[in-house]
C-alpha cells in the first residue's frame, strides 16, 4: 500500500491556533532567541560574583529591582546588588544571582548567608531557543506542545500540507438513518452506525471529510456514486459490500472502474478488506461488520491517509501486558481483540471485553486498547504476556 500511494500535493498557511494535527510542509525556523535577554532563574539578588567572593561577610546595598517585564536599567557599584525575580532581566553588570532564601534582609541591604552558589542562576540568551534553529520540519504532525514552542518564538502561522479529501459511504439496503423512529424500522432494517464511527475516527486525522450517505445494494448505483466521488476526493472509504455475498458490489465496482490493489487480508476481524484505485483516488472497501470496519480503518486506512497527508509511516505504540482473562483464538489469522488495560505497580494487566464477534460494537464499550493475537497463536491462558495497542496511540 505504501509503495502505491503518494502524498497529496499542495500546501496552505494556517494560523497557529488551527495548526494542531496538521503536517508541516516547510522548515519552521526560530526568528528570535528565547529568552531574548539574560533572565534570572530564581527570586533573589543579582550581583557581581567577584565582588561577593572578595567580601563574603559584607552587606550589599539593594540599589533597585528587576521584575519580569520591568527591567532594572541602571548600573551597580561594589557591594551593591539588585533585587531580581524569576524571568526578570539580569542587569548587564551582574553575573550571579543569589537565592533570596539564603539572605538576611536588612533595611535597604542584604547579607548573603549561604555558601557561594555553584551555578549562576542566570538563563543565558537563547537558553531555550536559539534564533535560527529549526523548530519543526516537513513531515512533522503539529501537536499542542508545538503550538506553545512556536508561539514562544513569536511565530503566528505555519505552512502545512493541504488536508487529504476523504469521502465516506456506507452500503446496504438494510441501513436506515439514525433518527428514524424505532417503530418505523421495517423487518430486516438496522441503523447505519459505520458512517458515524468512520467519520468520527477521521475527525482528528489531517483530512477533510465528505459524508456521502448510504448506498443501495445495486451495482449501477454503487459504480455511479464511486466514480463521481472519486473525481472529488483523494480517498474513498466505504463499508460493507466487499464480502462474497450476492449483494456485495463494491469490490467489482472498484475493479471495473479502476484497479484492485488487494482484496482480503489475513486479519481478524477485517478479512474482506478491499484496497484499490480509481484514477488518482484510492479506495478502501472496509468490511461491513462494525468491528471489522473499525479495525481496518484504524490499522490500514488511517495510516494510509496519514501517509498521504505527508506524515512518514510509523509503527503504532505497543506495550506488553499480562492477561487477566483467557483468549480463545485458532491459529491462522492475526487478530485484534478489544481489551481494557489497567496500570499496576507491577506493570499492565489486560482483560478482553467479552464475546469478540465482529458484529458486536459492544466489544468497544469501555475498551481502551487492542490486544494483538499473533496468527500462529492458539488459545491464551490467564497470565500470558500479550502485546497491547492503546487506542490513544492509534488515534494520533
Ligand atoms: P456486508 O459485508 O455488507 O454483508 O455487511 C456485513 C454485516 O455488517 C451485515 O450484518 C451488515 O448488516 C452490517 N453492516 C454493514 N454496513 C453497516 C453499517 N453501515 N452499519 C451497521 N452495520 C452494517
Ligand atoms: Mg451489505
Amino acid at each position: 500500500m505504501f509503495s502505491t500511494i503518494k502524498p497529496v500535493q499542495g500546501t496552505q498557511t494556517v494560523a497557529l491556533s488551527d495548526a494542531v494535527g496538521r503536517i508541516v510542509a516547510s522548515n519552521v525556523v526560530a526568528p528570535v532567541n528565547l529568552p531574548p535577554f539574560r533572565a534570572s532563574a530564581m527570586d533573589g539578588y543579582a550581583l557581581r560574583k567577584a565582588d561577593l567572593e572578595q567580601h563574603p561577610q559584607a552587606t550589599f546595598r539593594v540599589v533597585g529591582e528587576s521584575l519580569a517585564g520591568h527591567p532594572f536599567t541602571g548600573h551597580i557599584k561594589n557591594r551593591e546588588c539588585v533585587r531580581v525575580f524569576t524571568g526578570a532581566l539580569v542587569p548587564d553588570d551582574c553575573d550571579q544571582v543569589y537565592l533570596q532564601e539564603q539572605t538576611d534582609l536588612l533595611e535597604d541591604a542584604v547579607r548573603f548567608t549561604g555558601a557561594m552558589p555553584e551555578q549562576s542562576y542566570i538563563r543565558g540568551i537563547g537558553h531555550d531557543i536559539v534564533a535560527g534553529t529549526l523548530l519543526s520540519e516537513p513531515g512533522h504532525q503539529l501537536n499542542a506542545f508545538d503550538t506553545g514552542h512556536l508561539a514562544a518564538a513569536g511565530i503566528t502561522d505555519v505552512v502545512v500540507q493541504r488536508k487529504v479529501r476523504v469521502g465516506v459511504f456506507s452500503t446496504g439496503d438494510e441501513l436506515v438513518e439514525p433518527g428514524t423512529p424505532p417503530e418505523l424500522l421495517k423487518a430486516g432494517q438496522i441503523y447505519d452506525s459505520n458512517r458515524f464511527t468512520v467519520v468520527s475516527l477521521l475527525a482528528r486525522a489531517p483530512c477533510e471529510v465528505t459524508n456521502y450517505g448510504a448506498l443501495a445494494d445495486n451495482p449501477e448505483a454503487v459504480q455511479t456514486a464511486l466514480k463521481q466521488a472519486s473525481q472529488a476526493c483523494d480517498v474513498l472509504i466505504t463499508s460493507g459490500g466487499v464480502s462474497v455475498g450476492d449483494a456485495d458490489f463494491v469490490t467489482d465496482a472498484i475493479a471495473s472502474l479502476g484497479s484492485l490493489g488487494f482484496w482480503r487480508l489475513n486479519l481478524k476481524p477485517g478479512k474482506p478488506l478491499a484496497f484499490g484505485q480509481i484514477d488518482k483516488c484510492y479506495l478502501f472497501g472496509l468490511p461491513g461488520n462494525p468491528v471489522s470496519t473499525i479495525v481496518t480503518l484504524l490499522m490500514v486506512a488511517l495510516p494510509a491517509i496519514s501517509f498521504m497527508a505527508g506524515h512518514p509511516p510509523e509503527q503504532p505504540l505497543c506495550v506488553n501486558a499480562t492477561l487477566t482473562s483467557p483468549i480463545s483464538h485458532a491459529p491462522g489469522r492475526m487478530e485484534f481483540q478489544r481489551g481494557i488495560y489497567t496500570t499496576h505497580a507491577t506493570g499492565l494487566e489486560v482483560a478482553v471485553t467479552g464475546d469478540q464477534s465482529s458484529n458486536r460494537l459492544s466489544t468497544f464499550s469501555g475498551a481502551n486498547c487492542f490486544i494483538e493475537v499473533p496468527k500462529t497463536s492458539g488459545n491464551l491462558e490467564i497470565g500470558s504476556t500479550v502485546r497491547v495497542l492503546p487506542f490513544n496511540g492509534l488515534l494520533g
